[in-house]
């Protein structure tokens, strides 16, 4: 059961008050309003339209709002509590990791399998080697300074690394968090919306219902999931096919693609779809929430992520077969499964000795697979129809969700036997 300790409870409200919200802000604007500019030059502006961004104050949450529809004029709104949420994350993984290597025997027993136990890219520290030209180049000198000020610190527990980590992790947080609701948007998804509910030219869409404060605890699960949810569900998972791509995109752009920001690409998606697992059951059984389960949302998005890199390491020549392409994104895979689950139950979670498997970890296991397929399935024919809607009208050109629907399907034609099965070494190991 996703069952919450009321004392760590206590601890993140406590963190939460600590956070300087306004300085959050600052460095969250520069990361956001960069992806701003970005989407304005490669989108927007080609229409004779304009993507701006608000952060209002209220409960954590995320969405997009139309100024105007032709021309688009979106505007995405994110939450200053949701970024604050962010950076107490970013705060915190690379603490967390250390402890996890200083004072338990984890990532010895991991590194202790075959293969790893001659994996040349297996890191034995908490977090991997990072430099400061792996942090966004105008949050670079902010992080040194800081990152100074903490190895001067005798007492500190800090090093540069783990500095350099917080900002990397607290960037790809947001950003990915920006292009999932501009997946929305890129997507058209109020024309699906406007046809249900026959709005006019203008469209609000909130990730979360604005009471959704008052609901935060798990749902129960709907047995006869009405089309609607699904139908929105299944967008949720297209949005989140833009987000990853797209991030994957901003960070090789910036020429800040290698193993270390890789993995932490990774821990960053992780640690949003955790965030949203405690509305949740510990099944996975279908929800009538707007969103599909955060480990389905989770296992999809890794397995584009695990897909894409496996073609990017071999046709860069970096590894020398797709064998090899593999190994690399399934240690990747793996040790940031292993790190955020543990993460995520050290600070939310009540455990004992008795636990065993954090609650989300346990839905990533073997044991919950087919449920997880199950889940896919059923979401795969409303994928399938809003695609060949959103093909038509997709507003960027040169993405990548025709790739996606094309692995999805491939992956469900390898399950079923189909035979022209998917290569394997893609897919994230469950
Ligand atoms: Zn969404």
């Amino acid at each position: 059961m996703n069952k919450i300790d009321q004392l760590k409870q206590l601890r993140l409200e406590e963190e939460s008050r600590l956070i300087d919200a306004e300085s959050v802000e600052e460095c969250a604007r520069v990361v956001l309003d960069g992806l701003v500019n970005w989407s304005n030059r490669h989108v927007f502006s080609k229409f004779g339209g304009e993507l701006s961004i608000e952060i209002p104050l209220g409960a954590p949450n995320a969405g997009v709002k139309y100024a105007a529809i032709d021309p688009p004029k979106p505007v995405v709104v994110i939450y200053l509590s949701m970024i604050t949420d962010i950076y107490r994350d970013a705060l915190t993984f690379p603490l967390i990791s250390r402890q996890l290597v200083d004072e338990t025997d984890t990532l010895t027993a991991l590194h202790e399998e075959p293969p790893w136990n001659k994996f040349p890219f297996a890191f034995p520290s908490g977090v991997p080697e990072l430099r400061p030209g792996h942090v966004h180049g105008d949050l670079s000198l902010a992080c040194e300074m800081v990152a100074a000020l903490h190895e001067e610190r005798q007492q500190s527990k800090l090093d540069a690394i783990d500095v350099r980590c917080r900002f990397i992790m607290f960037e790809l947080m947001l950003a990915w968090t920006f292009f999932h609701e501009l997946g929305h948007v890129l997507q058209r998804h109020y024309r699906f919306r406007m046809a249900a509910t026959n709005q006019d030219r203008v469209d609000v869409f909130l990730e979360w219902p604005e009471s959704h404060e008052t609901e935060d605890t798990a749902d129960t699960g709907a047995i006869e999931p009405v089309q609607g949810d699904l139908a929105a569900q299944a967008r949720e998972l297209m949005a989140d096919a833009e987000a990853m791509d797209l991030t994957l995109k901003y960070v090789h752009a910036s020429g800040r693609l290698c193993f270390p920001t890789l993995y932490l690409l990774y821990c960053s998606v992780s640690c949003m779809y955790q965030r949203f697992y405690r509305k949740y059951e510990e099944n996975l059984n279908i929800t009538n929430h707007r969103h599909p389960h955060p480990a389905l949302r989770e296992q999809v998005s890794e397995a584009f992520l695990s897909w894409s890199m496996s073609d990017y390491l071999v046709a860069r020549k970096l590894v020398p077969d797709r064998e090899h392409a593999a190994l690399v994104v399934t240690y990747i895979t793996v040790r940031a499964n292993l790190f955020v689950g543990l993460f995520r139950a050290s600070r939310i979670e009540a455990r004992d000795e008795t636990s065993g498997l954090p609650s989300y970890m346990r839905l990533q296991t073997e044991a919950h697979r087919a449920d997880m397929l199950r889940y896919q399935d059923t979401l795969m024919p409303y994928i399938e129809s809003q695609m060949a809607q959103v093909r038509q009208w997709h507003l960027l050109p040169g993405n990548r969700m025709d790739e996606w629907l094309e692995m999805l399907r491939a992956h469900q034609r390898g399950r079923m036997g189909g035979g022209d099965a998917p290569p394997t070494d893609g897919e994230p190991p469950r």
